[in-house]
C-alpha cells in the first residue's frame, strides 16, 4: 500500500476490543499500522480478558489513561500521534475514546475513518449520541452498518464518503460462539438452556440514578424466572453505594469474558439489556431482547421484530416478559432476521479502507 500511508487505530473499551478484533490483524498485514489503546476500560475483566480470549495483539501504544475524561484521553492520544504521525485514523462506535481519537486526529491533520458511523438514538442527553454525531461530522470515510444508518448520515448532509458494510459485531459473535464450550459455560454458571433470563445494565441514565436502579430491581421481582446479572463496573459501583435489596431470583455476577458471555446469551430464554452491542448480538444469536431504555440507536432490531423498547416501568417490562413466555411472541422474536450482515463486515470495512487510502 502507499508508502506514505500510516494508519493509527484508536480505541479503549470492551465493546471496541470485541468489534475491532478481526480488523486489527487485517490492517497489520497491509499497512504501516499503529494500534493505540487508551485504557478507558482498564480492569482485567473489562479489557485484558478480551485481548486474551480474542487473541488481539498487544497495542503499540498503551496510553494508560484509566479514565473516561475527554481532555485526559485526547491529550494522551495527541502525544501518541506526535510519534506515529498518522495520515489516517480509524475509530469505532460512540465511546469517549472514539470522539477523543477523532478530535486528536483532526488536530493532527489526519483523515478520520469512522466504523459504525451513522447510528442515532435522537436522544441528545446520551453522551454516546454526542460522541457519534461529533465523530461523524469530522470523518472522511463513514462505514455504516445498514441502509437506515446510511440514510441518517445523508439526512444530516455530512461530507464524508459513506459505505454500508454491516456490523463487525456479527463477525465476532459468530466466530467466538464457535470457540466457546457452551455446555461447560452453562455448567460453570449452574444454568440450563432456556432456564434463565440474562440481564445487562450499565447506561449512565439507568444506573447513575437510584430511582432507576430501584425500578430495574422491581422489574426483576416481577419476573418469575431465574435471572443472571453480570455487572459492569459502573453498575457495581452504584449498587455498592446503597443497601439495595437484590430479589431472590437474581444472581449478580462480576462482568464475564466474551467466551462466557456469548454462550450465556445464546442459551438464555430472554435478554433484558440497555447495551448497544447486546441488542445486536441478541438478534444475531436469535434470542428475544427487551431493551431497558426509552430510545435506541439499534432501530433495525426493533423493526426486524427481535427487540422491543420497553423502558423502565416494571409493569410494562413484566407485561412483555409474560407475553414472551406465555404466547407465541418469544418464538416470533427468535425468527427475526439479522439486519447487520452475514459476518463479513470486517472484510468489507477493510476493503473500503484500502480503496479510500489508495
Ligand atoms: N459483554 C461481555 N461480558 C459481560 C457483558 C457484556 O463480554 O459481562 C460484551 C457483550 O457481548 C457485548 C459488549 O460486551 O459485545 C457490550 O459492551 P457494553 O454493553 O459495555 O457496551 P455497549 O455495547 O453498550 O457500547
Amino acid at each position: 500500500m502507499g508508502k506514505d500511508t500510516r494508519i493509527a487505530t484508536v480505541f479503549g473499551t470492551r465493546p471496541e476490543i470485541i468489534k475491532m478484533s478481526l480488523l486489527v490483524p487485517m490492517l497489520d498485514k497491509s499497512f504501516e499500522h499503529s494500534f493505540v489503546y487508551t485504557s478507558q476500560h482498564y480492569s482485567a475483566n473489562m479489557a485484558e480478558i478480551f485481548f486474551d480470549e480474542l487473541g488481539v495483539r498487544k497495542p503499540d501504544h498503551m496510553l494508560g489513561a484509566n479514565s473516561s475524561d475527554y481532555a485526559t484521553l485526547q491529550l494522551a492520544i495527541e502525544k501518541s500521534f506526535e510519534k506515529i504521525k498518522p495520515t489516517h485514523v480509524v475509530v469505532y462506535g460512540d465511546t469517549n475514546s472514539t470522539l477523543s481519537g477523532a478530535l486528536a486526529a483532526k488536530k493532527s491533520g489526519a483523515k478520520i475513518i469512522h466504523v459504525e458511523a451513522g447510528l442515532r438514538s435522537f436522544d441528545s442527553r446520551m453522551p454516546e449520541e454526542r460522541n457519534r454525531i461529533e465523530t461523524d461530522r469530522i470523518s472522511s470515510l463513514l462505514l455504516t452498518p445498514t441502509n437506515l444508518t446510511k440514510s441518517f448520515i445523508e439526512q444530516e448532509g455530512l461530507g464524508g464518503k459513506i459505505s454500508v458494510v454491516g456490523n463487525t459485531v456479527v463477525d465476532a459473535c459468530l466466530r467466538y460462539i464457535k470457540r466457546a464450550d457452551e455446555q461447560e459455560v452453562l455448567g460453570k454458571f449452574g444454568v440450563e438452556k432456556d432456564g434463565y433470563v440474562l440481564v445487562t445494565a450499565h447506561r449512565q441514565e439507568n444506573v447513575d440514578s437510584p430511582e432507576n436502579i430501584v425500578r430495574i430491581l422491581k422489574t426483576f421481582e416481577k419476573i418469575d424466572k431465574a435471572i443472571l446479572f453480570p455487572i459492569h463496573p459502573r453498575t457495581k459501583k452504584h449498587l455498592s453505594e446503597r443497601n439495595y435489596q437484590i430479589p431472590k431470583n437474581v444472581r449478580v455476577l462480576e462482568a464475564v469474558g466474551y467466551l462466557d458471555f456469548l454462550p450465556l446469551l445464546k442459551n438464555a430464554s430472554l435478554v433484558l439489556t440497555d447495551s448497544g452491542g447486546v441488542q445486536e448480538e441478541a438478534i444475531t444469536l436469535k434470542v428475544p431482547c427487551l431493551t431497558l431504555r426509552y430510545s435506541t440507536e439499534r432501530w433495525e432490531t426493533i423493526i426486524g421484530g427481535g427487540n422491543f423498547l420497553v423502558g423502565l416501568e416494571p409493569e410494562l417490562v413484566s407485561y412483555y416478559v409474560r407475553m414472551i413466555f406465555g404466547s407465541g411472541l418469544g418464538e416470533r422474536m427468535r425468527g427475526a432476521k439479522n439486519p447487520y450482515g452475514n459476518g463479513k463486515a470486517s472484510e468489507k470495512c477493510f476493503g473500503e479502507m484500502v480503496r479510500f487510502v489508495e
